[in-house]
């Protein structure tokens, strides 16, 4: 792993130089507009215990905590004592009130077929599906693996696994049975509920041969659920049908869960390393998270809420399932491509069904401005107030963008960017409706979160001075553990005292925003100035030729390092010699000589992960015939 001890500050500092605010457009997120943002900000880390537990107060508990949290520096516990199940709060307190009729999901296929279902309907299906699984002998602890495409059903299934206290692990439903076997392995599933097809861009995608294949010879898996849409025979003994399992009864008293008991594992996208299976639990990740949904993203009981993300990721687990849920949310999904089957799909559906917040990544915002504004203009975007971005640096030019043309320029919306990982299951920097925006910087630490940029002693960087980003205290929406891995995660809070290493690279300006440049792995080393990919990306994407761009390093005897960009132009430019010259002078202008890149490549698409993140790594060892580690995640 790369280190930032030798982190130039010239090279950085003077880099990043955008200097923009744009100020929140007030009206626009009037739940979490009534607090005051700062004033949290500080009470939360002044007094964490009373913070946490007061907003805890707002769930259901079967049994009282004793303590806030127990942190011993690496290890953390949160409402210690506790007992509960996330879905006591994200279903029998809406179903047993006069919410029971309200929406739950509002799903949507690409065919435009539409399914509606409401609170007191999800509960009765999740109540069954329990049951169903408990006559498959699946008790509290065991892990069930899911491979199921985004519907209600995968939904159903995720909840009926918390339900009984079974340990969920999600596989997106895309990725190939390499990964889904590794995953199958890891977590040594004894179920596996899966979907027989997915429908993506007007096709057919077929799952069952890749579980089939994922499954040959692993005998310890005892049951495989198959949720049929394409009338698949049931084959083997082992399979059943997901509908025989939706005929138990309706009732099913939810596992009293100790706060600190399992809920999901969830193996990260692997956009570095081998992937590793991340560990959330009941009490504190519900907590948490559905404190971001309400108080961060102004989520509530009247919003129409739409994630476009998937359940085989975290902000989907976050953000379709849970959080939305257990704040009474109404939250639509769509399974198949947000451009399909035209480039304004997801705003006819935006104005069709009058969504409030939208929850999207920089690849998708970045895609809508390759395709140009004349599709959002063709629909009333006035509903939606707040687009939260997460997953990727979100460059300064789609931000540009997607203000000017998806929030009107903050007449109705606003643009906000936050920054997560799986690790963390929500939210950890970002900026709040009330903030002004920075476009290029994610934002500020939340409410209850500690972000620091530090060096490899730990000390704290000067403003523009780039380093580790790391977090300085534990959270109750954080990792417990690494499944089967402890080592695994307790080497993140031990690489540098008193930090939890985020594998990060980044710098804060002097009001405490942050400019995520990159993971360590890929900052680049250029004649001695580290330079983050995101800062050579960005600087290409606010030419407006350059829809999409990745930066990577070749070692070179000389410098260290040279720069070669891959560029996808946007719909109306066609690459050539010129343009290519074009670019390179432009991140010069930019960016300074430092950052010109040597080569330059035009291409039709670059490599990313299922979830949409560039994966450099991928193009790096094509350039340097190395291996590129595991690419089990990359977009087929
Ligand atoms: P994953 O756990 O696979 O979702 O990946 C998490 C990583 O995505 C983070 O460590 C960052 O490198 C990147 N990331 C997520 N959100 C942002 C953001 N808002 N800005 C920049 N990078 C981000």
């Amino acid at each position: 792993m790369s280190t930032v001890k030798d982190l130039n500050h010239d090279g950085i500092s003077n880099l990043l130089a955008i200097d923009e605010e744009y100020a929140s457009p007030k009206s626009v997120a009037p739940n979490c507009l009534q607090q005051d943002f700062a004033g949290e900000c500080k009470r939360s880390l002044q007094a964490p215990e009373d913070f946490w537990g007061d907003y805890a107060l707002h769930f259901q508990w079967t049994k009282p905590w004793t303590k806030v949290l127990e942190w011993d520096g690496v290890h953390h516990q949160w409402f210690v004592g506790a007992k509960t199940n996330i879905t006591i709060n994200a279903l029998d307190r809406h179903a047993n009130s006069d919410r029971r009729n309200r929406a739950a999901f509002i799903w949507l296929g690409e065919d435009g077929s539409e399914r509606i279902i409401t609170y007191g309907q999800l509960h009765r299906q999740v109540c069954r599906f329990a049951n169903g699984l408990k006559s498959l002998n699946v008790r509290k602890g065991d892990r069930v693996v899911i491979y199921m495409p985004l519907t209600i059903e995968g939904a159903i299934a995720m909840l009926a696994c918390a339900r009984i206290g079974a340990i969920h692990s999600v596989v997106y439903a895309g990725l190939g049975h390499t990964a889904l076997r590794d995953r199958i392995v890891d977590a040594q599933a004894k179920i596996v509920i899966a979907g027989d097809v997915g429908f993506r861009r007007g096709k057919t995608v077929a799952l069952k041969p890749i579980v089939d294949e994922a499954l040959d010879t692993l005998d310890f898996v005892e049951k495989v659920v198959v949720f049929s849409r394409r009338a698949a025979e049931v084959g083997s003994a082992r399979e059943i049908d997901f509908a025989e399992l939706l005929k138990f009864p309706a009732t099913c008293p939810a596992e009293e869960m100790d706060a600190e008991d399992p809920l999901f594992l969830l193996y990260t996208s692997g956009s570095t390393g081998k992937p590793k299976g991340v560990l959330h639990v009941h009490g504190g990740y519900m907590v948490g998270t559905t404190y971001h949904l309400e108080n961060f993203f102004d989520v509530g009981e009247q919003d129409i809420f739409w994630c476009t993300s998937d359940i085989g990721w975290v902000v989907g687990h976050s953000y379709i399932v849970y959080a939305p849920l257990c704040a009474g949310a109404t939250t639509l999904f769509r399974e198949g491509a947000i451009d399909f089957p035209n480039p304004g799909t997801a705003w006819e559906i935006v104005e069709r069904y009058g969504v409030t917040k939208m929850f999207t990544a920089p690849t998708a915002l970045r895609m809508f401005m390759r395709y140009g504004e004349q599709y959002p203009a063709k629909y009333d975007l006035t509903s939606l107030k707040v687009i939260a971005c997460a997953g990727e640096p979100l460059n300064p030019e789609a931000w540009r963008w997607a203000q000017t043309h998806l929030a009107g320029d903050g007449k109705w919306g606003y643009v906000v960017d936050n920054w997560w990982q799986t690790e963390l299951g929500g939210p950890a920097i970002g900026t709040h409706p009330s903030m002004a925006m920075r476009p290029g910087k994610a934002g500020v630490a939340v409410p209850g979160c500690e972000a620091d940029v530090v060096n490899e002693e730990g000390k704290s960087c000067a403003p523009g001075v780039g380093g580790r980003l790391v977090l300085k205290r534990p959270f109750p929406y954080m990792l417990r553990t690494v499944w089967r891995d402890p080592a695994r995660y307790e080497r993140d809070w031990e690489q540098i005292p008193g930090c939890y290493v985020t594998g990060d690279v980044a710098l804060k300006d002097k009001d405490g925003y942050i400019t995520v440049l990159g993971r360590a792995d890929d900052v680049l080393n250029v004649a001695g100035h580290r330079i983050g990919t995101a800062e050579i990306e960005s600087a290409l994407v606010s030419h407006p030729a350059v829809a999409e761009a990745a930066a990577i390093g070749i070692p070179d005897p000389l410098k260290g390092e040279t720069i070669k960009v891959f560029v996808q132009t946007r719909a109306d430019h066609v690459p050539s010699e010129a343009l290519s010259a074009t670019l390179i002078e432009h991140v010069r202008r930019e960016l300074g000589p430092i950052a010109t890149p040597s080569a330059l490549e035009f291409v039709a698409s670059l490599p990313k992960t299922r979830s949409g993140k560039i994966l450099r790594r991928f193009l790096k060892a094509k350039e340097t015939g190395k291996d590129a580690g595991d690419v089990s995640t990359m977009e087929g």
